[in-house]
């Protein structure tokens, strides 16, 4: 944890931010155009900004998009993004980002991790992420939780819906101590309760991919939207920021799964505004 971190008292606006960046993308590039499929499917004249609780998101001034951070390159990226997500987290503000690969929770957890005396991080993601480097990449996509834990940034990482874990992230995960609810362990009626501040990163593989066939891995067996709308709405703890990462449009059919990328920010801006 971070010592010299304090925590300081939150803005009561929740802000939206994109970061269009795949570079450490390892199979498929795709997810930079995650942010701009996930606002046109918020935005679309189809639907509208009621989130379930009847909160109409588009006559509130509790929230702001602030539209999105682009990066120059990828040497400095997450520099870039730590010391953009620094001046708002001085401001006290909640962000929900729209990735992008997963590689970015590493530096908006930083920053997080550098405002707060403690934080925890509820995963939803098909992969626990935990490589230790994945083709000769540290910052890969595939290994931002193991980052995180070396550099001591969180008391508790909780891992849930994995299905792909092999002998070496396992070993990672003993490690780390990372509390680890495999897909087929998991049941609906599953409490997930945090003491500390929680950031919320979801990881739209998570989701089977007969529902959101708009993901770069396609790992079967997963979540329906619904089951991870409900975790939103339950999930017991203040949540302080998130992500929704991986939404790959490339592979998206009609918009559905940037309708579903879009719908779980509008709970989550819901659980920001209404606790
Ligand atoms: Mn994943
Ligand atoms: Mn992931």
């Amino acid at each position: 944890m971070n010592q010299t971190g304090k925590t300081i008292s939150y803005d009561d606006t929740a802000i939206v931010i994109g970061i269009p960046f795949d570079d450490h993308s390892s199979f498929l590039k795709g997810a930079s155009k995650g942010p701009k499929a996930i606002r046109n499917a918020l935005y679309s004249e189809s639907t509208n900004l009621a989130t379930e609780s009847g909160l109409d998101l588009g006559s509130n001034d509790k929230w702001q998009d602030m539209g999105d951070i682009e990066v120059t390159d990828t040497a400095t990226a997450f520099d870039q993004i730590e010391s953009h997500f620094n001046g708002l987290r001085k401001r006290g503000l909640r962000i929900v980002t729209l990735g992008g690969d997963h590689s970015i929770t590493l530096p908006i957890v930083r920053s997080y991790s550098r405002s707060l005396e403690k934080l925890d991080i509820l995963q939803l993601d098909a992969h626990p992420d935990l490589y230790d480097e994945l083709d000769g990449n540290r910052e890969s996509h595939g290994c931002p939780f193991a980052r995180i834990m070396e550099e001591d940034l969180v008391d508790r990482l909780v891992q849930v819906g994995i299905r792909t874990m092999n002998p070496h992230q396992q070993k990672q995960s003993d490690r780390f101590r990372t509390e680890i609810i495999p897909m087929k362990s998991w049941h609906s009626d599953m409490n997930f309760e945090f003491n500390n501040p929680v950031y919320l990163s979801i990881d739209m593989d998570c989701l089977d991919p007969a529902f959101a066939p708009g993901i770069s891995h396609y790992e079967p067996g997963g979540f329906t939207p619904r089951d991870v709308i409900t975790m939103i709405q339950e999930v017991k703890g203040p949540i302080v920021g998130a992500d929704i990462v991986e939404l790959n449009p490339d592979r998206d059919r009609h918009g559905m799964t940037a309708s579903i990328g879009a719908k779980f920010l509008k709970e989550i801006l819901d659980r920001l505004i209404n606790g």
